[in-house]
Parts: structure tokens; C-alpha cells; sequence
């Protein structure tokens, strides 16, 4: 059984955490937060003094916080006591050039490293049926494989440093958008007189089906139990959609991408956090579109 340090125990850390320690292996976590640290110890989570001290005796250690500048920053702090050959894992969602500087780092201290996002949100991290988008070397992703097989059920290896994030925020604007698109026909079809339940018995089963459709439909009482069911209550809150939409097009940015619809709908998302939505479900976007 594995020596693992987790770091950052939030809504998603936590309950990953608590996977790999049922599964047996040595949990030890950490998080800034005090309430953070006290949910997780009444969740019966061991828990160390600070970031330093939980990564001294790590063989595995895995990272799950908001944002690049934070993971840079405590990878900077845990590398300074990780032992050689250890794997570092960053299973948030952050910028790529981030992560290429977080492989940069793990690399100059002979550390091995994954930057390892996840797609499945929190029911996925309690479940243990997250699917994880990897980049790093193969020796590290075969280090790292049992561990996403207690956390997940699908763990792809996408390529080299950084492509895991690549492949999070290409899946996550395709999602935005076309998420758009759905509300976007429904709306159209109410107005045209058509009843939304006949156009979800034809898209779900011909060239417009896509999640948004036939799993995450945006119209309540159409297709499968979906948040807009449950008065869009998330699911995937639509401030999370924007943090996607906007890495997508720092990334975009980077490498003179044209991505004219993520830049849109970048934009659309922006709207409906402003307007204070940023709680709801992100396919409320229905409502936002309506408005206009
Ligand atoms: P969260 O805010 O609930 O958890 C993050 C935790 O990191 C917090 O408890 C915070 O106190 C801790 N933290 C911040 N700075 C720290 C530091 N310097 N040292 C130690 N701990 C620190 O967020 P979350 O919903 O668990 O999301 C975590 C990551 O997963 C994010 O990158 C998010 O984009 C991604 N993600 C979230 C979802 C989701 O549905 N919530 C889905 C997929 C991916």
C-alpha cells in the first residue's frame, strides 16, 4: 500500500481522498482552509501540519486546487521536501502553460509528475467514476494508473506535459458551446410551435445529438433527469463553465487558435455570471438567451 499526501481538500479533493484511503493505501491530507481541515477529519481523514510536512513522507502526492498560480505555488513549496522518484500528481484544472511549468519544476528535482484533470464533477469524486485526461511521461502514467483506477473509472493518457489540460479545455469548450447551440434550438422550437419533446425524440436519434441533448437536456420534463429538473440547481455551476471557457481561450490565445464560437460563448457565460447566476447550472444559459 502506497504512502499518498493529498493536497487540497475541497469538494472534489475530499472525497477522492477518501476513495484511496478506503481502498487501503496510507492517506495523509492537507488543506489551507481550517473548515476544510476539520470536515475532512470528521470525515476520518488523517491529517498533517502543512503542505511541507504531509509531502515529506509521500510516495504519491496529489494536488486538487482553484487555479494555476496556486498549484504553482504550493508545487514550488512540496518539492522542496518530496523524495527523489515520488510522483506528482495535479489533478486540478489549470492553464497549460501552468502545467508545463509545474512538469519544468517536478523534473529539475527528480520528481516524477502528471498533470491529470478530471471530468465527472462531484458525483464522479464520490462515486470513484471519474474519468482523468493525463499528460506526463509513460513511466509516470504507469505510476500513476492504479491510483486513477481507485479514483476513476477511465484514465486516458493524452501525451506528453500539459496535454492533459489540453484535452480538458477542448472537451470543456465543446461542451460550452454546444450547449449554447441545444438551448439555442429549443428556444427556436418553442417559438416555432413545435413541442420540445418531439424535438428531443428526433435530435436524441439523429445528427444534432450530442450530450446536451440526449443526457443534459436544457428543457425540464425533456429527455433524462438533468439539473434543469431540479430548477437548475448544479450539476456544473456556470462560474466553473467560465473558468473552462476562459482557459480555453487563454490556450487559444497562446497559440493564435481561432476559436470564434469559444469566444462567444465565453462571452455569453460572462453575462450570466454577471447577472448573478453563477450558481446555477450552467445550461440556465436557456434563460439568458431568451432575455435577448
Ligand atoms: P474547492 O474550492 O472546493 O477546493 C479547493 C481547495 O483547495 C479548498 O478547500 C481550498 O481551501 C484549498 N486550497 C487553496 N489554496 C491552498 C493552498 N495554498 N494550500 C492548500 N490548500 C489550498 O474546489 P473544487 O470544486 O474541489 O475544485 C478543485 C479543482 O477541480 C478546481 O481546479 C476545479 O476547476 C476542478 N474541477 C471541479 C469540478 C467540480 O464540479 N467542482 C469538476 C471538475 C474539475
Amino acid at each position: 500500500m502506497a504512502k499518498i499526501s493529498f493536497i487540497g481538500l475541497g469538494n472534489m479533493g475530499l472525497p477522492m481522498a477518501q476513495n484511496l484511503a478506503k481502498a487501503g493505501h496510507d492517506v495523509i491530507g492537507f488543506d489551507a482552509l481550517p473548515a476544510a481541515r476539520e470536515a475532512a477529519t470528521s470525515a476520518g481523514l488523517t491529517i498533517g501540519e502543512s503542505n511541507t510536512q504531509v509531502a515529506e513522507t509521500a510516495e504519491i502526492i496529489i494536488l486538487m486546487l482553484p487555479n494555476g498560480q496556486i498549484v504553482q505555488d504550493v508545487a514550488k513549496e512540496v518539492l522542496t521536501t518530496l523524495s527523489k522518484g515520488s510522483l506528482l500528481i495535479d489533478c486540478s484544472t489549470i492553464d497549460v502553460s501552468s502545467a508545463k511549468a509545474l512538469h519544468e519544476m517536478a523534473k529539475t528535482a527528480d520528481v516524477h509528475s502528471l498533470d491529470a484533470p478530471v471530468s465527472g464533477g462531484i458525483g464522479g469524486a464520490a462515486g470513484g467514476t471519474l474519468t482523468f485526461m493525463v499528460g506526463g511521461s509513460t513511466e509516470a502514467f504507469e505510476i500513476g494508473a492504479p491510483y486513477f483506477e481507485i479514483m476513476g473509472q477511465k484514465a486516458v493518457h493524452c501525451g506528453d506535459g500539459g496535454s492533459g489540460q489540453s484535452a480538458k479545455i477542448c472537451n470543456n469548450m465543446m461542451l460550452g458551446i454546444s450547449m449554447i447551440a441545444t438551448c439555442e434550438a429549443f428556444a427556436m422550437a418553442e417559438k416555432l410551435g413545435l413541442s420540445q419533446s418531439a424535438l428531443f425524440d428526433v435530435v436524441s436519434t439523429s445528427s444534432g445529438s450530442c450530450w446536451s441533448v440526449n443526457t443534459y437536456c436544457p428543457v425540464p420534463g425533456v429527455g433524462p433527469q438533468s439539473p434543469a429538473d431540479n430548477d437548475y440547481k448544479a450539476g456544473f455551476a456556470a462560474a466553473l463553465m467560465l473558468k473552462d471557457m476562459d482557459l480555453s481561450q487563454q490556450a487559444a490565445g497562446s497559440v493564435e487558435a481561432a476559436t470564434p464560437l469559444g469566444e462567444h460563448a465565453t462571452r455569453l457565460y460572462k453575462q450570466m455570471v454577471e447577472d448573478g447566476q453563477g450558481g446555477a447550472d450552467f445550461s440556465a444559459i436557456i434563460h439568458h438567451l431568451d432575455k435577448k
